[in-house]
């Protein structure tokens, strides 16, 4: 099994637009959507949910009143101000240390774990989506990435699947760590700018330090030529392999407003066509199958 994540150093740069229609290119892929924070997937692949599972990535506590002596420590000790001048909890406060619990001299304090969200398996147009949805309010969104991750390989495995491609969380935070240990290759999708050139060396010393085989493609590349040419100096310094440049194209926003993938909208597109070439060239590079590469 192989597993491909794209990634950029901020939202915006078009990632969704490649690893959405990398999953229709693949023809039999497990996508999985780990950008939990702002998962839009499913804007573009229309899923049917075919499964729902429980989250629980954090803990509540919760006071029995019956129990109470009304003695405030809890208050007093609580850094999160989570308890209510009637010694209740607010759940929106609470963080879950368990600082309460031990200070209460009566025990009428227990934490107990609550749903942070929901890990979907759904079936779309173009195959497996596993996709996530976190509560508003709840962190952890690297605990929910990592179960994402898990479904996708179970799903995988049990399918005969044998590419998941992962449309990863921008940045460089926890939930992208959770998205990238154990991949086989990391695609950074970069805009020329300054931020974006800064975003990008970031991003690859991260995929450098999880042992990742990283490519690197340039979105709207001719928006700056200038500093188009500086990334792919840095790459090619680097002996970092880029794979594409996909120029800017109307078509995209277009493809986008109607919910669609660019390859699907206007296959035609200078955008789909680069997008396919890159594609085919990561298919090359990570000797995947014939059944995958070649558009
Ligand atoms: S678990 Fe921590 S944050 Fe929550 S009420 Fe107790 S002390 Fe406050
Ligand atoms: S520490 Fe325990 S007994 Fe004291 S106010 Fe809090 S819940 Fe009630």
């Amino acid at each position: 099994m192989r597993q491909i994540v794209v990634l950029s150093g901020k939202g915006g740069t078009g990632k969704t637009t490649v690893s959405a229609s990398f999953a229709l290119l693949a023809k039999k892929a497990v996508v999985a959507d780990c950008d939990v924070d702002v998962p839009d997937m499913h804007l573009l692949s229309h899923p049917e949910i075919v499964k729902k599972q429980e989250f629980r990535g954090s803990k509540l506590a919760i006071i029995d009143g019956s129990k109470c002596i009304k003695c405030g420590l809890c208050q007093r000790e609580c850094r999160f101000e989570a308890i209510t001048q009637n010694f209740t909890v607010d759940p929106f406060s609470c963080e879950g240390c368990g600082v309460c619990t031990v200070v209460c001299p009566v025990n009428a304090i227990t934490l107990m774990e609550r749903i942070s969200g929901y890990v979907y398996i759904s079936k779309t147009k173009y195959g497996f989506l596993v996709h996530a949805r976190l509560n508003p309010g709840e962190a952890n969104s690297g605990k929910l990435v990592t179960m994402v991750r898990l479904n996708a390989k179970l799903l995988a495995e049990e399918e005969n699947i044998e590419i998941i491609i992962i449309d990863g969380p921008p940045g460089i935070g926890c939930p992208v760590i959770a998205s990238v240990t154990g991949v086989d290759a990391g695609l950074v999708v970069t805009e020329p700018t300054m931020s974006g050139i800064h975003d990008l060396k970031r991003v690859l010393r991260l995929l450098a330090h999880f042992n990742v085989r990283p490519f690197v493609c340039v979105n709207m590349y001719d928006l700056n030529v200038n500093n188009a040419e500086k990334i792919l100096d840095f790459c090619k310094e680097n002996g970092i392999k880029v794979v594409g440049k996909i120029p800017f194209d109307a078509k995209v926003t277009e493809a986008m407003v109607a919910e669609k993938t660019i390859i699907e909208y206007s296959p035609e597109s200078d955008a789909a066509k680069e997008i396919v070439a890159i594609w085919n060239r990561i298919c090359e590079e990570l000797g995947l199958g014939e059944a995958s590469a070649k558009h």
